[in-house]
């Protein structure tokens, strides 16, 4: 019985210990990518030595996989890092904010900066706010984002952040901060992107977990009934390290008819440094590869070469996405199509397909019906790192993902592989695949007045 017991104690804690439910090979080729990228390098923000450090990471991985012309192509792009980020409210009730610098955010003098919040309850009003309600103060912008499966809600409140720095910085302001562009309820910021408009001078920028926000919005209540200004105190420490090395690295399984196109896919290498930057996008390059691998292992060679792309520097511009057009431009791309909106299962296809092509739609849909996924009359529009091929005409597939969690997770320190269901995972590979097969071979003509 003791000697029973103890055993299966032992077996019980090695379970434990040992082998994490999510270390498991077994999960297929694009678990195994997502958990080594996470996992051996994590954090990898365009321009800096951890995005180095993916790319030999990546190189070392397509090559071992059988693909061929693996390379990587280098560009050079302005870099800007994190320091330091601390936010309080300082009065009338003292509390200490999850709070994170946007991209390109100016940095406070190293002592931080205190002054009176400018509270605004959404971007219009906060549009509308004449220049003495801003000037020297912190601009604070509430909004109301919410939880959808096409992710659209991230679209309609995006300006807070795309332009919200800008146009505080143009009224005046001291800084800038705003109830993070998500939709989850937990301490955590969301990171994000921001430029800096024409003539602008530079201010200290920064986003707040959902629940700070909630929390601001009671306090600025209290504040006009006390008639008490609402005060707080910034800290960041951001720097920009001037131009950087990044690239984008390439593989291809080669097709048997050149003048048929490529077919280009993938996902973005790079992310934001709060998580490991498993759902964005480690999952996008993962699947994209794992489907043009079933292609490549299947033996036959398929009509078009597939590329696949693992671009650089997304998050922070898209400089790689433009570095990979510019070089790239004048090559026949039949059809564009890039991953990058977490792990969770496709729901949905969009197509833009020459007229020619429709009977490629048509069988699509029809293969791709029995994974649930419904055909769509929406027409698509391509990933970002695909934009500049689909701003130029070519054609371009989404096989979209349900974002409804996506929000939750989305440059926060919260996007970690755990989140990651192995079992949707595999949904977008099998989905990917059959799409590739039929789009690389395929009959019908693809290439249109893009294509050369
Ligand atoms: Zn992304």
């Amino acid at each position: 019985m003791k000697k029973h017991a103890l055993l299966s104690f032992a077996a019980f804690g090695a379970a434990l210990v040992g082998t994490p439910a999510y270390a498991d090979h077994a999960k297929g080729l694009a678990w195994d990518i997502t958990e080594g990228l996470t996992t051996e390098i994590g954090p990898r923000q365009g321009g800096t030595e951890a995005e180095a450090r993916a790319r030999v990471w990546a190189e070392r991985k397509l090559k071992a996989l059988g693909f061929s012309n693996v390379r990587t192509e280098t560009y050079t792009m302005p870099t800007w890092v994190r320091g330091e980020e601390r936010g309080d409210i300082i009065a009338p009730f003292p509390h200490k904010l999850a709070i994170t610098a946007l991209g390109n955010s100016a940095a406070t003098p190293a002592e931080g900066l205190t002054g009176e919040v400018a509270y605004f309850n959404g971007w219009q009003a906060f549009k509308d706010a004449r220049d003495e309600d801003v000037r020297g103060k912190i601009v604070f912008v509430n909004h109301a984002m919410k939880r959808a499966q096409d992710g659209s809600s991230y679209g309609y409140f995006g300006p807070v952040r795309r332009s919200g720095p800008s146009l505080a910085a143009r009224k005046g302001a001291l800084a800038f901060v705003m109830r993070s562009l998500g939709t989850d309820m937990h301490r955590n910021p969301h990171q994000g992107n921001q430029s800096w408009e024409a003539g602008v001078t530079p201010i200290p920028a920064a986003a707040v977990s959902l629940v700070d926000a909630e929390h601001m919005a009671l306090v600025a209540k209290r504040a006009v009934t006390l008639k008490q200004p609402i005060r707080m105190k910034l800290l960041l420490t951001p720097r920009n390290l001037g131009p950087q090395i990044s690239g984008n690295v390439i593989a291809e399984v080669p097709g048997s008819d050149p003048k048929a196109g490529m077919v280009v896919i993938g996902g973005h290498l790079d992310s934001w440094d709060l998580g490991t930057g498993a759902f964005d996008d480690a999952a996008g390059v993962a699947i994209t590869t794992a489907a043009a691998h079933n292609i490549l292992k299947s033996g036959k060679k398929p009509r078009r070469t597939i590329r696949v792309v693992w671009w650089g520097a997304e998050e922070v511009g898209l400089w790689g996405a433009k570095a990979y057009w510019e070089a790239h431009k004048s090559e026949p791309h039949a059809l564009v199509s890039e991953s990058d909106f977490g792990a969770d299962r496709v729901w949905r296809i969009d197509v833009k397909l020459p007229e020619a092509a429709k009977p490629l739609g048509e069988r699509l849909a029809a293969a791709l019906a029995p994974l649930g996924i419904a055909a769509s009359r929406e027409v698509a529009s391509g990933g970002a790192d695909i934009s500049p091929a689909v701003a130029a005409g070519v054609p371009v597939i989404d096989l979209q993902q349900d974002g409804t969690r996506y929000f939750d997770l989305h440059h926060t320190p919260d996007d970690t592989l755990d989140k990651v269901d192995p079992v949707q995972l595999q949904q977008n590979v099998d989905a990917w695949t059959i799409m590739l097969d039929l789009v690389a071979n395929a009959p019908e003509p693809l290439l249109n007045e893009a294509g050369k």
